[in-house]
């Protein structure tokens, strides 16, 4: 299939999970996953009118957007993000969906008043008890939320999680369903705005759509198989 044909097929079966699901389309956007695919496809991608790219490496963003050096496309960093790599997020990305933690916060605040910008977050929410996932533990984050305030710089917009690694679809559900309850306890009690829920990928994007989900980061669904491990 070409890259267009990716895209429609990607496009119609979110169309028909939202119906199933009562939501409506235009509610929830797809986020192209383009890591380990090369500035070439961001490219094609470009050119069927797309302008978001996620990334989960820093510093392969920084190779893509110095060889396409336009200024129209927004980075998206969505992998675990070392401090010592805040400093090219500053200068490249223009949302974050990985923080997860106050020292992050800190030194994102500090070099984007230096560079005299803000930047959109995601609080990473841990959504499993898997132990290689990254992420908050989500009974950490309504006070996360309350530290963040202090910091001007920073947009916090939603948040994001990748679910159990499994087969069993009611265990991915219950990891959307409880980031989505997580995001109503602290729009409730802290009034803070939080509109962005980025839950799904490839296999299990419908479930994060009956979830809530208003943000997929599809990858090889869109793409093909990665050609190494993202
Ligand atoms: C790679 C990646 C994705 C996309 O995964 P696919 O299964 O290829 O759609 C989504 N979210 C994160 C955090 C990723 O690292």
């Amino acid at each position: 299939m070409s890259l267009a044909e990716q895209f429609a097929t990607v496009n119609d079966q979110v169309r028909l999970a939202c119906e199933r699901a009562g939501r409506d389309p235009q509610q929830v956007a797809v986020l192209p996953v383009s890591k380990t695919f090369g500035h070439e496809v961001v490219r094609q991608a470009m050119a069927l009118g797309q302008r978001r790219f996620a990334e989960n490496r820093v510093q392969e963003m920084k190779e893509k957007a110095l060889v396409l050096n336009d200024s129209s496309i927004d980075w998206v960093i969505i992998g675990y993000l070392q401090t010592n790599k805040v400093k090219e997020v500053v200068r490249y990305a223009a949302e974050l969906q990985s923080l997860d933690r106050l020292d992050l916060a800190q030194a994102l605040d500090k070099r984007l008043q230096q560079a005299g910008r803000s930047l959109d977050v995601l609080v990473q929410v841990k959504s499993s008890q898997e132990e290689n996932k990254t992420g908050m533990a989500p009974e950490l984050v309504p006070q996360f939320l309350k530290a963040l305030h202090d910091y001007d710089t920073l947009n916090v917009k939603g948040f994001m999680t990748v679910a159990e690694n499994t087969s069993d679809p009611k265990r991915v559900r219950r990891c959307f369903e409880r980031v989505r309850l997580l995001r109503d306890q602290c729009q409730n009690e802290l009034g803070d705005a939080l509109p962005v829920l980025s839950m799904g990928m490839s296999s299990d994007f419908a479930l994060a759509i009956q979830e809530g989900s208003t943000q997929l980061r599809i990858g090889s669904a869109l793409f093909g198989q990665r050609p190494r491990a993202g």
